[in-house]
């Protein structure tokens, strides 16, 4: 199987970069439609459907849900593809479908993702409220998550571009985690199966994004989902979509993602595979906040005797229907430690953000230059 003709044959086109809302997703419910059960599973704070779609008639039944959190809309990509791959004729389709029953919920948070925040429309982070169920979202996730009775939940999420994978100079392009199931993090049976499920993932990734990939933050908190969904007994993998250098539309990351899904899907429908020991899950490195978006190395700037370097990140904002990035200066000292997806190298030579060498942090950054020459930030 050549995986990567398979993305370029199913992406679904209609689908591009950061701005994920309803609208964009509404056609393609009705269109999945003809492949799976579309059902109205509730409504969102601010009265928005949530659907969910339900493939296949097995009896391995797969819970995943993506856009929890509004601005992180990598996932929800990959699940389209995901589904146009599986509404095709094929032996892995044909496979699937009849050893597994996947429900997808590809919009949790609409509220969030029309405005493009994380929280929902109350402001309420929706993965803090597993324990407090305080939003009508929460409500329906629990709910359907309760009729279905999952074998396997997959969280799925964007990260930040400032995780590192360890203390290496390779960002985290993906990052998975086993949720724990208690605060003493015991590697309970469910915790164990996402363990195991996570490392055959991984090493199938691996030739395709080497050293790219990590665990995310294992800190336990009750009153996130996936915490709760495995205290509960069910395995479940968080699933974290990072930035693949430069491409901060996250089109490249989405890609990985579906093949991250499509890997899933083999290894569970695949009896006569063995799964890797859950020692394997522990050797990939745990992400750590290494990266910035830019960094301009050796930098001279009127308010500071020494050279410095300067950190640049970038801020998502939205703007008729659009993500505009914008950058903001971020940090400025020493930092020799850190990365960045891009390097800029001003050896010494005088440094002007809009015009002006004094610079300080926060500041939004319309024009840098490094002497006479503009300099493109991406
Ligand atoms: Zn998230």
């Amino acid at each position: 199987m050549n995986i990567k003709s398979l993305f370029n044959q199913y992406k679904e086109q209609s689908l591009y970069g950061r701005y994920i809302p309803f609208d964009s997703i509404a056609p393609l419910l009705s269109t999945q439609s003809k492949i799976g059960m579309l059902k109205l599973e509730g409504r969102s704070e601010e009265a928005r459907d949530i659907h969910s779609l339900t493939i296949g008639n097995g009896a391995f039944k797969i819970f995943m849900w993506s856009q929890m959190h509004g601005n992180e809309s990598t996932t929800t990509k990959s699940i389209f593809d995901l589904l146009n791959f599986l509404s095709f004729e094929g032996a892995l389709q044909e496979q699937v479908l009849k050893s597994c029953t996947i429900k997808v919920l590809p919009m949790l948070n609409p509220d969030g993702a029309e405005c493009y925040t994380r929280e929902n429309a109350n402001n309420i982070d929706l993965n803090r409220d597993a324990q407090n169920k305080s939003q009508r979202e929460t409500n329906v996730l629990f709910n359907v998550f309760e009729a279905f009775k999952p074998d396997l939940c997959l969280n799925m999420h964007d990260q930040r571009s400032i995780f590192s994978v360890g203390n290496t100079a390779k960002s985290a392009v993906i990052s998975f985690l086993a949720p724990s199931a208690d605060e003493s993090k015991s590697i309970t049976d469910s915790r164990a199966y996402a363990m195991q499920l996570i490392s055959s993932i991984n090493q199938k990734l691996q030739p395709l994004i080497p050293n790219h990939i990590g665990r995310y933050d294992d800190a336990f908190n009750i009153n996130c989902v996936g915490h709760t969904f495995q205290s509960l007994g069910v395995p479940t993998i968080l699933f974290e979509a990072g930035l693949y250098p430069g491409d901060y539309q996250r089109e490249k990351t989405r890609e990985y993602i579906f093949y991250s899904l499509i890997y899933l899907l083999e290894l569970v429908t695949t009896t006569k595979t063995s799964l890797p020991k859950i020692n394997h899950y522990t050797t990939i490195p745990e992400n750590k906040k290494l990266f910035f978006d830019v960094i301009i190395r050796d930098a001279k700037i009127s308010n500071i005797p020494e050279l410095v370097d300067i950190a640049i990140q970038f801020e998502e904002k939205l703007l008729n229907k659009k993500i505009e990035l914008v950058p903001k200066v971020h940090k400025i000292g020493d930092l020799s430690k850190f990365f960045a997806h891009k390097n800029l190298k001003a050896n010494g030579k005088s440094v002007f953000i809009n015009d002006n060498s004094t610079i300080q942090n926060h500041q939004i950054i319309k024009e840098l230059s490094i002497e006479n020459e503009k300099i493109s930030m991406i």
